[in-house]
């Protein structure tokens, strides 16, 4: 089981970052592990705080920059970023080299031309390009939560599997927060495949059935 908690990070920056939902800290850092710059947006001080609010956001450019509609990844942003500036003090850490769950950028919109012309799901569609479902390393996390000195996080996330993966590393969970994006006609098949296949807790969606 790896643990990260006497990991350093090699390189750190940090800077004030005022942005149209609130004033943060911004800290870039390069994961010596998996060589990528992340940031972490910061709100407040949460060095030796407990249940300091997180939202660990894997990288999806075109959800993210470009406001795509067919998965959630930009919607759930917004939102964290909303309820991190909201709160006394809260972490977004935003990791890079995450695009489709790992398989990189063009890979994911590979997946996106079976999904469209032969009616996939976003697991069958990795799978039948003989790419993995979900590579994620979310070491850098845990890494940069720690080098900020957090305790205890509670995590906005649906996903049960990055909890387990977050403590995996170190990171006490102390609870997670439910970031549940509505449902509409272009998310429905990525957010029911998501509660299906890779056992997302997303009872938003249970009227649907
Ligand atoms: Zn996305």
């Amino acid at each position: 089981m790896p643990d990260t908690r006497n990991t350093e990070l090699a390189e750190v920056a940090e800077s004030d970052l005022v942005t149209r939902r609130g004033a943060f800290r911004a800290v870039a850092f390069r994961d010596p592990h998996d060589g990528n710059e992340h940031l972490a947006l910061v709100k407040g001080q949460p060095r030796d705080q407990e249940e300091v609010l997180v939202r660990v956001h894997s990288e999806c450019l075109t959800g993210d920059v470009f406001g795509a509609l067919r998965c959630e990844c930009g919607a759930q942003l917004a939102a964290a970023v909303d309820a991190i500036a909201e709160a006394e003090c809260g972490v977004l850490v935003y990791l890079r080299g995450h695009e489709g769950r790992g398989i990189g950028l063009v890979a994911k919109v590979r997946t996106h031309v079976l999904q469209d012309e032969q009616g996939l799901d976003t697991v069958d569609s990795a799978t039948a390009l003989g790419l993995p479902v979900d590579v994620r390393d979310f070491g850098a996390a845990a890494r940069v939560l720690t080098h900020l000195g957090v305790r205890s996080v509670r995590l906005l996330s649906n996903n049960a599997d990055k909890v387990l993966a977050l403590t995996e590393h170190g990171i006490t969970v102390a609870g997670r927060v439910p970031l549940l994006v509505p449902v509409d006609e272009h998310n429905v098949r990525y957010l029911t495949a998501k509660r299906d296949r890779l056992g997302h807790d997303l009872p938003h969606l249970n009227s649907l059935g």
